[in-house]
């Protein structure tokens, strides 16, 4: 590997600093087609030396050591196949928690926290919100809940075991494990198991949602990493609305809701099925970027 060689060479003749390697992967990033070369080298050896990225920029002339190398090494080499830099630190930011992550689970985005947001916003009165978040993954948003408001417990489902197991990790991490009971099962069959009947407040889900013709299109971090299962619904990408429009308002009390993120160009389809399923009020909430992406549906609101 061409890249592997200029390290060792240049290793014995000149060392090797904060400031000079970090330019040298960010040229290396940028030929691998890398969208965000400077910043994932700025987080990829932050992560490696165990400092803040801030760190790097008042240390830029200081050596790496030669065990250091060495590992930052194995780490260009995995980034630049494409793997997520989240799955090669094993955490992703969210909500301003550090969740723990790995190729088990879809990692975070930030356009979640509008879901979280918009959920933390719309209960901020009651006295207790129980919900249910459905394909938790990582556990992100039902831990964010729990963590970040009091009020807020109820339980988190995925089909996914090994997903599960990363959830409750995190959750024991952030001190929520007695606010959410996590379980495993297809959607809401948990909630029937339960007899969560005209329980919930809630029910809250980013569920899979990229149409299987546009799988092949997605990016290398994306299509070749993250599972298949966290992001497609093998069909035409509305398959989890159509379910949880039609089946959620059962399990909600007469002040619930059901809040779920969609994807881009969804918004109309969306709209119609609830238009069409007996909701009463809904709003549609867009994120930072101007993009319809969440919409909460309520039981009996007008
Ligand atoms: N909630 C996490 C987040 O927002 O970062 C993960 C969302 S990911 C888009 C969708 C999740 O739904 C995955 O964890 C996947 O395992 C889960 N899932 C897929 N099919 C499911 C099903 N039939 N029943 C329950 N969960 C499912
Ligand atoms: N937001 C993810 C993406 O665009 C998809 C996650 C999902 O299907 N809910 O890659």
């Amino acid at each position: 590997m061409i890249m592997t060689k200029t390290i060792r060479q240049s290793n014995n003749s000149k060392v090797w600093t904060i400031g000079s390697i970090l330019k040298w992967t960010q040229a290396y990033f940028t030929e691998k087609k890398i969208s965000s070369p400077r910043l994932d080298a700025e987080v990829l050896l932050a992560y490696l030396l165990q400092k803040e990225r801030i760190y790097l920029y008042v240390h830029f002339d200081e050596p790496l050591q030669e065990n250091e190398l060495t590992a930052f090494r194995n780490i260009i080499k995995k980034r630049a196949a494409r793997i997520p830099v989240a799955y090669i630190t094993g955490q992703k930011e969210f909500m301003g928690l550090t969740f723990k992550v790995s190729s088990a689970v879809l990692v975070p985005r930030p356009e979640t926290e509008l879901l979280v947001e918009t959920a933390i916003n719309k209960f901020s009165d009651y006295k207790t919100v129980n919900f249910a978040d459905i394909g938790t993954g990582s556990g992100a948003i039902a831990i964010s809940l729990a963590k970040l408001r009091n009020n807020f417990s109820g339980c988190a489902v995925d089909i996914s075991k090994e997903a599960l197991t990363i959830a409750r990790t995190n959750a024991e991490i952030f001190q929520v494990s007695d606010k959410i009971k996590f379980l495993q099962g297809d959607l809401l069959a948990p909630l029937y198991e339960q007899n969560d009947f005209n329980k919930l407040d809630l029910i809250i889900s980013n569920p899979p949602y990229i149409p299987l013709s546009d799988m092949d299109k997605l990016e290398p971090e994306i299509r070749k990493y993250e599972p298949a299962n966290a992001l497609t619904d093998n069909n035409d990408g509305l398959g989890f609305y159509r379910r949880l429009i039609n089946d959620s308002s059962r399990f909600l009390t007469d002040n619930g809701a059901l809040a779920c993120e969609f994807g881009i160009g969804q918004s109309a389809a969306i709209k119609e099925m609830a238009q069409k399923n007996g909701w009463g009020k809904y709003e549609i909430l867009k994120d930072l970027a101007g993009i319809e992406r969440v919409i909460i549906l309520w039981k009996q609101k007008y």
